[in-house]
């Protein structure tokens, strides 16, 4: 029984019948083998029953219609049998791919879901990068126009996204409006104007909501991926580019990069708080 489980589970996760021609050879298959093996047993069992008498018929006749017997309803039923365990392999095989897919999918956009990108994200291996985004002041256009208009915002986002970043990196929408990038090969600096990219596409696009012409706009913060860098301090990176992006006025991509630079003009203002303080004054 085992090694019939065994076996239906490897030709469903192989998709050995993917379609209906596969199916029919293996069904031929089964019912050539079922017919060689039940004339074989057959052949050698009726010289044994003829020797003790059990034959009522000649042994010629008695082999004709055992031969017979053999095809019509050895090959007949197995290869019937066979070729109805093949479409309901295929069955399972397709209901089990759409099973994986759905739940990998993010239902409102379409993209990839957490899972999914948790899956990606555990499993970079060399030059990547990512990208965190965060739609701005989306919470606003939940509140002016409904939570239905935010949802098509989330959907014409995400066909942008799909369009920027298209089949090579990965996108997926992390929850809310936050959605995460990697963003596999080429150079970082061109990995970041793929990011860029986005910004202002999403930046130029007109958002209908109950007939007003709305402008929305997000902001990224971008990572790298390094030999030497643990994925959860890539993210951790990329979150706080993030957050400087924010902080900076958002509807602007950030790299982290920048991070080392608002920090050393934090250790600047801490060093000369008088200084920094009259410039702010001066302005002000
Ligand atoms: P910020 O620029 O700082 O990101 O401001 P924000 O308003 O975008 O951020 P905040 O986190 O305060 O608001 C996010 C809102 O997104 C709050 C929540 O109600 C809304 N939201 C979360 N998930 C969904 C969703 O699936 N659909 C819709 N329409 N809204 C959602
Ligand atoms: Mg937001
Ligand atoms: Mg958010």
């Amino acid at each position: 029984m085992d090694i019939i489980r065994t076996w239906l589970w490897r030709q469903i996760d192989l998709g050995t019948f993917d379609n209906q021609k596969a199916i029919l050879g293996f069904a031929l298959s089964v019912s050539c083998r079922a017919v060689i093996l039940a004339s074989a047993i057959s052949l050698a069992t009726l010289p044994v029953l003829y020797g003790f008498g059990f034959l009522t018929m000649p042994i010629d006749e008695a082999v004709k219609i055992t031969v017979a017997f053999s095809w019509l309803f050895g090959g007949a039923f197995s290869g019937a049998f066979a070729f109805v365990a093949g479409l309901v392999i295929r069955d399972l095989t397709q209901s089990r791919a759409e099973f994986e897919r759905l739940s990998r999918t993010d239902t409102l956009s379409g993209l990839a879901n957490r899972r999914a990108f948790n899956d990606a994200f555990a499993r970079v291996d060399g030059e990547a990068s990512l990208a965190i985004i965060d739609i701005d002041r989306f919470k606003s256009i939940n509140d002016r126009f409904g939570h239905n208009a935010g949802d098509l915002v989330i959907q014409e986002i995400s066909a942008i996204f799909r369009q920027v970043f298209g089949e090579r990196h990965l996108v997926a929408r992390l929850g809310g409006e936050e959605f995460g990038v990697i963003l596999n090969g080429s150079e970082p600096a061109q990995r970041l104007a793929l990011v860029e990219r986005a910004r202002s596409l999403v930046a130029g696009r007109g958002f209908v909501c109950d007939g007003i012409e709305l402008s929305v706009t997000m902001s990224a913060g971008v990572a790298e991926f390094l030999p030497d860098r643990r994925p959860e301090w890539v993210y951790a990176q990329a979150d706080k580019a993030l957050y400087l992006a924010k902080s900076h006025g958002r509807n602007r991509v950030m790299h982290e990069q920048a991070l080392s630079m608002a920090e050393e003009s934090a250790a600047d203002y801490a060093a000369d708080p008088a200084v920094n303080f009259n410039g702010v004054g001066a302005k002000g």
